[in-house]
């Protein structure tokens, strides 16, 4: 672990929100950072030139999609992820669990895994903490998750503490498949990426006092950083908001802390400002798809009739290519026509909207202004004549 180029530093703190630099194999990440998510080693409806040139600075892949097609084994035969999506940049991987408890057919778990149906042709697998772990080496991501056990929601507080401990458990397992890993002991898995670093999962859904008992669980067992996970989920925002403040408060601040799955741009905003540093989310790539744009105003559906004749950009606050270059109209047109470039170009949008968002955030908190900032984005967004 000595010469494992991974790192994470706390450069400026505003509040409880700070701002820090996370140093990959790959290269390092300014935090708070938005991962695209690139589900089957691709962002969809982007190109990895327009991902880099928007500024994203790591994607997310999802283990459970790339383990069944193409398969762990043959992307490391082709030299790990990176080079087999041309992607130069970090890279995390969730460990596949959240996509077996959602997509999977007639999934079963017990203590040793997740048994499951593949959506794609109806073959039985088996997820475990160690076969997670294992597929993650093989893809060779920067950072790899701890196969965990989401809860759904609503759940009562015995169902979720028993969530949360066997998830407790398995993240002991995961974390002694790690180190069997860089010791280079586990047949049938190639390290292409030595220095891949692995983040633990806390669950505990709504209650606190689980979310506590995991938080320091998780942290006993020493992770490179940590994740709260089963949140955005269908609860209440207010609640996500406090489960997360309440939390991070239990998170070593010298690690960086991921809010799994989450959010809009102002989940975002509040979530930095309790300790937050990094978020995955498909909202800003599916909402482009079916037309819905996140604007510095709130959002809008291009489809919406009124942009029919409507030459202003998207965003008249935005520097992104699709702003500075096309009206809503021709946006609305593209939609309408059914053309395969309105979805790129409203994910391009967006993406950059988000990535945008983060950028402000963390030039606000190097200038001690969060608190002015983080103000002034929710009146910016709560405006009135804009799209529900
Ligand atoms: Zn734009």
């Amino acid at each position: 672990m000595s010469e494992s180029p991974y790192s994470f530093r706390v450069t400026h703190a505003d509040g409880r929100a700070r701002r820090g630099v996370m140093t990959t194999a790959h290269g390092t990440v300014e935090t708070p950072a938005f991962m695209p998510v690139g589900t089957q080693g691709a962002v969809k409806a982007i190109t990895h030139r327009d991902l880099e040139g928007i500024g994203a600075a790591i994607i997310l892949g999802n283990t459970y999609h790339l383990y069944l097609r193409p398969g762990d084994e043959r992307i490391a035969r082709l030299g790990g992820l990176h080079r087999f999506i041309g992607w130069p940049r970090p890279i995390l991987t969730d460990s596949g669990g959240y996509q077996v408890f959602s997509l999977a057919a007639r999934r079963r778990i017990d203590e040793q895994g997740a048994h499951f149906h593949s959506h794609l042709d109806g073959s039985t697998h088996l997820l475990t903490p160690e076969t997670a772990a294992n597929i993650q080496a093989n893809l060779g991501s920067d950072i790899a998750m701890v196969f965990d056990e989401c809860a759904a929601h609503p759940c009562d507080v015995r169902t979720a503490n028993e969530a949360m401990q066997r998830t407790l458990r398995w993240a002991a397992r995961a974390r002694a498949q790690m180190w069997a890993i860089r010791a280079n002991a586990v047949a049938g898995v190639t390290v292409s990426n030595p220095g891949q670093a692995q983040f633990g999962i806390v669950q505990g859904s709504v209650y606190p006092e689980l979310r506590e008992e995991s938080a320091t669980a998780s942290v006993a067992i020493g992770f490179e950083a940590y994740a709260i996970g089963g949140l955005s989920v269908g609860e209440p925002t207010e609640v996500m908001y406090d489960i997360v403040s309440r939390t991070t408060r239990f998170l070593p601040e010298a690690r960086p802390r991921y809010l799994m799955g989450t959010g809009t741009p102002q989940d975002l905003v509040e979530s930095v400002a309790r300790g937050i540093d990094l978020f995955d989310c498909v909202l800003p790539t599916r909402n482009a798809r079916t037309g819905q744009l996140f604007t510095s105003e709130g959002r809008i559906n291009i489809k919406n009739a009124r942009y029919a004749e409507d030459p202003r950009p998207p965003d008249p606050d935005c520097a992104c290519y699709t702003c500075r270059t096309f009206s809503r109209a021709y946006l609305r047109h593209l939609f309408m026509a059914g053309e395969i470039s309105a979805a790129s170009l409203n994910t391009l949008h967006n993406l950059y909207f988000y990535l945008d968002t983060m950028g402000r955030i963390r030039d606000a908190i190097a200038f001690g202004r969060f608190e002015s900032f983080r103000l002034a984005f929710h009146q910016s967004l709560s405006r009135p004549a804009v799209d529900s």
